[in-house]
C-alpha cells in the first residue's frame, strides 16, 4: 500500500543493563516533514535515534520500527544508506585523516553514477564555500562547525530520503548554530524528510513542522511546532522563560 509515513516507531523500549533509557515510545515522521525531538540531557533522544538505525548492539531493544513501510530490524547501516536512510551522529564522526573531498566521496559509496556524484560535490561546495576552500585539507583540521557541515554534506551525498540528525548545533558558536539551522531548512525545502534531535528547542521548533518532547525515556508532549512554541509548559521548561 502507498504510504506517506516515512518512519514509524511503536512501543520502542531500550535498556542498558538495568537502566531503562527508553520506556515505550511512539513517533511518526511523514514524507517531507521536518520533525524535532527535544528534551533535556539524558532524556533518551540519542538512544532513540540509535535504536532506529540499529546501532545499539549491546542493548535490549523492544518494539517496532518501520522505514518506508518496511520493518527496519536486522538491516546493516550499508542496507539503510542504500535504502536512503542516513544519520549524522552526535560528535559528527567525519574521517579526520581523510581530506574534505575524500570525506564527501565516501558519502557517495553506495552510488555509482560518477557524473551525478561530481555534480553533488559541486552543489555542496556551493552551499558550504568553506569546505570548497579547504577541500584538500584533512578533515581533522576543521573547526567543530566546519566538521558538522562536512558531516551533513557527506550524509547528503548518499541522497537520503530520510535524514536523522543528532544535535547538529552542539558545541557550536551562535553564528555557526544559525548557519547549521539555515542548512537544515534548505535541505528540508529540497524534499528531504528530517528527524532532528536537538537541545536547542527554540531554533528546532522554529524550523520544524511538528515536535515531540522526551522526558526520562517517555514522549510527554507532541504537536505542531508553533503550538509547542506557544505552550506555557514548553516555554518554561525548554525555552528558558518564566
Ligand atoms: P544527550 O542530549 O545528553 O545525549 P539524550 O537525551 O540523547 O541526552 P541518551 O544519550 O539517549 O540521552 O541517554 C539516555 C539515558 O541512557 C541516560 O540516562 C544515559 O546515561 C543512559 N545511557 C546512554 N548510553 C548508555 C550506555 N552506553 N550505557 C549505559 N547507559 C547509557
Amino acid at each position: 500500500p502507498v504510504t506517506d509515513v516515512m518512519l514509524k516507531v511503536e512501543g520502542l523500549k531500550v535498556a542498558y543493563g538495568g537502566i531503562q533509557a527508553v520506556k515505550g515510545i511512539d513517533l511518526e515522521v511523514r514524507k517531507g516533514e521536518l520533525i524535532t525531538l527535544i528534551g533535556a540531557n539524558g532524556a533518551g533522544k540519542t538512544t532513540t535515534l540509535k535504536a532506529i538505525t540499529g546501532t545499539l548492539p549491546e542493548c535490549k531493544v523492544e518494539g517496532h520500527v518501520e522505514y518506508a513501510g518496511q520493518p527496519i530490524r536486522g538491516k546493516t547501516s550499508f542496507d539503510l544508506v542504500r535504502q536512503q536512510l542516513a544519520m549524522v551522529p552526535e560528535g559528527r564522526g567525519v574521517f579526520t585523516r581523510m581530506t574534505i573531498h575524500e570525506n564527501l566521496l565516501m558519502g557517495a559509496y553506495t552510488r555509482d553514477d560518477k557524473a551525478g556524484i561530481a555534480d553533488d560535490v559541486d552543489k555542496w561546495y556551493g552551499i558550504f564555500p568553506r569546505l570548497k576552500e579547504r577541500s584538500a585539507q584533512l578533515a581533522g583540521t576543521l573547526s567543530g562547525g566546519e566538521q558538522q557541515m562536512l558531516a551533513m554534506a557527506r550524509a547528503l551525498m548518499s541522497h537520503p530520503q530520510l535524514l536523522l540528525l543528532d544535535e547538529p548545533s552542539m558545541g557550536l558558536s551562535p553564528i555557526m548554530v544559525e548557519r547549521i539551522f539555515e542548512v537544515v531548512r534548505t535541505v528540508a525545502a529540497q524534499g528531504v524528510t528530517i528527524l532532528l534531535v536537538e537541545q536547542n528547542a527554540r531554533l528546532a521548533l522554529q524550523a520544524a513542522h511538528r515536535g515531540y518532547v522526551m522526558e526520562s525515556g517517555l514522549i510527554t508532549m507532541t504537536g505542531p511546532a508553533q503550538a509547542m512554541l506557544d505552550d506555557p509548559k514548553v516555554r518554561q521548561a525548554y525555552l528558558g522563560e518564566e
